[in-house]
């Protein structure tokens, strides 16, 4: 039953609301000319979501494109390095396009098929959701166009290739920082021009309503595959998830099925970067402030003018300057914890892993190894704690090649 002590309870299918507020969070701050595409999406969605057509082929693509269910996997050798909780890894490193981004795109990528927009158009910063969303777009034969900062594609020219592979546009982005935050903009402004034709594949669970709640929908498989795993392993739930934290999507996908279950500790895990001083890092509970950024109000990093700061994390996924409103939330209310891991930390967990598992994972989720690997040792063996491994590191291991040689 439903009580005042348990308030989580409650919120779950209740938050957001219909105008899209997650209590003070969320919300729809965009330009007069994106209301009627929104609203759009956001009944195009509620339809597709009760549809048993759409969801049933959602659940084929997800199986045979992008290889789900993913592993729930015991880290052995990892546990007894460590001896203390049993750790397992939540497999989304092994799915298509090399992490749980492509569960998103997929989402995504059939919505757009059945609202009858032909053409697609996404931001990526170190261009995991820009492939992702490539992907799809070439398996459904959408047209893709993909925003990028300029800096991000020198980084990531890997990424850029492979998008152009499969048929996308890479549009590269001169203003401001070069990056992800740049890039979200100019994607934004094709939008505006180009709504009656377009629909945008946001990559996390950021923006405007319908799409922190729609993104959160499509990652939710995550959570409900490794309930059911991990019952079928140990007979009951887990003491405690930790996933990492740049826009939330794939955290808040792990964790929404858990949220009633009050005993499992939920912790998201931010960039710390070189340390929590200004500029220096992308936690933006370690000093970020109530702000509207892209779309949403939430806590942002930004100085006292309201100009947002610069952010720093040697993962470009999680560097930048606003986190998911849900998070902002589900923190006020003590139900999700927030933790950060800094760059030197995350290059030691990086090889750690590495050694003990032969998993080579994102630099991403091995921030919440760092944070996991810390907690498991205060726990006891009979404990267990589950780490969403939210992607795999083939796409790291030259940044980290050069950063050792230092
Ligand atoms: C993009 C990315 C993230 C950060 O995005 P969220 O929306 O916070 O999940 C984390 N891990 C990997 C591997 C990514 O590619």
């Amino acid at each position: 039953m439903p009580s005042a002590a348990d308030p989580s309870r409650l919120d779950r299918f209740t938050v957001p609301d219909a105008s899209g507020h997650f209590g003070r969070y969320g919300g729809v701050y965009v330009p007069e000319t994106l209301m009627t595409a929104l609203e759009e999406i956001a009944r195009v969605y509620e339809e597709a979501k009760k549809d048993p057509a759409f969801q049933n082929e959602l659940r084929r693509h997800l199986k045979e494109f992008a290889g789900r269910p993913t592993e729930l996997y015991f880290a052995e050798r990892l546990t007894k390095h460590i001896g203390g909780a049993k750790i397992y890894f939540k497999r989304e490193d092994l799915l298509h396009t090399g992490a749980h981004k492509i569960n998103n795109a997929l989402g995504q990528a059939l919505l757009a098929k059945r609202m009858g927009k032909p053409r697609v158009i996404a931001e990526t910063g170190a261009g995991q959701h820009g492939v992702a969303t490539a992907a799809v777009c070439a398996k459904f034969g959408l047209q893709c166009v993909v925003y990028m900062g300029a800096v991000d594609m020198e980084r990531q020219a890997l990424n850029v290739f492979r998008m152009r592979l499969m048929g996308a546009e890479v549009r590269g982005v001169e203003a401001g920082q070069r990056t992800l935050k740049e890039a979200i903009n100019e994607a934004m402004r094709d939008w505006v021009t180009n709504v009656r034709n377009t629909h945008y594949i946001l990559g996390s669970a950021l923006g405007a309503h319908p799409y922190p709640m729609m993104v959160r929908d499509f990652h939710r498989v995550i959570g409900q595959e490794t309930k059911e795993q991990i019952l079928a392993k140990e007979g009951r739930l887990p003491d405690e998830l930790v996933a990492c934290v740049g826009g939330g999507s794939n955290a808040i996908g792990f964790f929404f099925d858990f949220l009633e279950d009050t005993q499992v500790r939920l912790t998201g895990v931010e960039a710390g970067g070189r340390g929590i001083r200004r500029g220096d890092h992308a936690a933006r509970f370690e000093g970020g402030k109530l702000g509207v950024l892209q779309g949403a109000k939430t806590y942002i990093l930004q100085n006292e003018d309201g100009q947002i700061e610069l952010t720093h994390s040697v993962s470009a996924g999680l560097d930048y300057a606003a986190i998911g409103p849900e998070h902002a939330f589900y923190r006020d209310r003590n139900r999700i914890q927030f933790a950060y891991a800094c760059d030197d930390e995350v290059l030691d967990v990086f090889q750690l892993v590495s050694r003990t598992e032969g998993i080579i994972p994102a630099l991403e989720s091995t921030h919440a190894l760092v944070h996991a690997i810390k907690r498991a040792a205060e726990m006891r063996p009979d404990q267990i704690l589950i780490v969403n491994v939210s992607g795999r590191g083939d796409k790291d291991v030259q940044q980290v090649q050069k950063m050792l040689e230092k």
